[in-house]
């Protein structure tokens, strides 16, 4: 783990990068505090840092309150290094949010001590983002397919449609629905099927831009969300993607797999269809009719002032 040692001693802040190297520390080294300061706001920055209290330029109890006022998320562990053995300057270091203080001079293994507490910490909260993120995925994406889920692709639609009027843009949207896949599951078995969605998903996935999303709307359902896109653009890519899907088999253990899907597309620049439902709806209606025009094609949403 790197550690910040902040000390204008020259000495002293040589015996430090000694020790603390031999405990297995990586030391990253400031000689004063306008420098500790820059190391500790850097990307990369030591999660741990040992800082004097006097130095020139920034003091570190200055420092340890510039760092506190960011409220970063990754946490860092500071101890305040100090000869100064009044009480209030304790507080006045505690208060500026240092973790831990320890008093120049000072036994070896007190300090050794004292940082084993501060790693743990730091490791803990490591523990807890890690823990976080894999809730927040499992809370917003589908766990089958990987994809956005329900929720969260309708979410993203709303927002995307806030800023396409912000920035008078069009958003494409595609709903697209696997051909007869009930009887892919009767005739493969579920597993299969699974295989099936999950290696469709990932194809489709693929073929998107950076800046697409592509979400599970329901079991064999997809979303497909194009900011930024025409109603012409949005057809063309849904032909595009119909095309890659219908025209490789799936390889699974049940054997080779065809599947085809059908097509509904909708974009925002129609003026019925500003809000997300209105989009999903007609979406979902050229969905049916393409399903009812024989499947495997796509249903484009009829233009303003069209009966739908
Ligand atoms: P259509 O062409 O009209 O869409 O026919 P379909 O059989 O695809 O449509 P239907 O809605 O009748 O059936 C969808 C099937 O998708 C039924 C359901 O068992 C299956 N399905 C939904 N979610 C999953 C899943 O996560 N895994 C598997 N294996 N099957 C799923
Ligand atoms: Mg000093
Ligand atoms: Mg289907
Ligand atoms: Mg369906």
């Amino acid at each position: 783990m790197k550690i910040l040692i902040a000390e204008d001693d020259l000495s002293f802040r040589r015996f430090m990068e000694k020790k603390l190297t031999a405990w297995g520390f990586e030391a990253v080294i400031a000689e004063d505090g306008n420098e500790a300061l820059q190391i500790l706001q850097s990307d990369d920055s030591p999660r741990l840092a040992l800082l004097d209290w006097i130095m020139p330029g920034l003091e570190g109890v200055e420092v340890c309150r510039i760092v506190r006022e960011k409220k970063e998320e990754a946490y860092k562990y500071i101890i305040m290094l100090t000869s100064q053995r009044r009480d209030s300057d304790i507080i006045t270091g505690m208060e500026a949010g240092a973790d831990d203080y320890i008093m120049k001079p000072f036994k070896h293994n007190e300090l050794r001590l004292r940082l084993r507490a501060g790693r743990r910490i730091i490791e803990l909260q490591n523990e807890l983002l890690a823990a976080r993120d894999m809730f927040r995925t499992k809370a917003s994406h589908d766990a089958l397919t990987g994809l956005w889920n329900h929720g969260e692709i309708v979410e993203i639609l709303s927002h995307e449609l806030a800023r396409a009027k912000r920035e008078k843009n069009s958003v494409g949207v595609i709903m697209a629905d696997i051909d007869f896949f009930k009887k892919i599951n009767d005739t493969h078995g579920h597993l299969a099927g699974d295989m099936v969605l999950r290696l469709t998903a990932g194809k489709m996935l693929s073929m998107m831009r950076a800046y697409d999303f592509i979400g599970c709307y329901g079991g064999e359902e997809f979303l497909v969300i194009l900011p930024e896109c025409s109603l012409e653009y949005a057809s063309a890519f849904a032909e595009r993607l119909r095309l890659s899907v219908s025209s490789d088999s799936i390889d699974t253990p049940e054997g080779m797999i065809s599947i085809t899907l059908s097509f509904g597309v909708a974009a925002s620049s129609n003026d019925r269809l500003k809000d997300a439902y209105s989009l999903i709806n007609a979406a979902d209606k050229a969905l049916y009719r393409a399903k009812e025009n024989g499947r495997n094609c796509v249903e484009v949403a009829p233009a303003d002032g069209a009966m739908a």
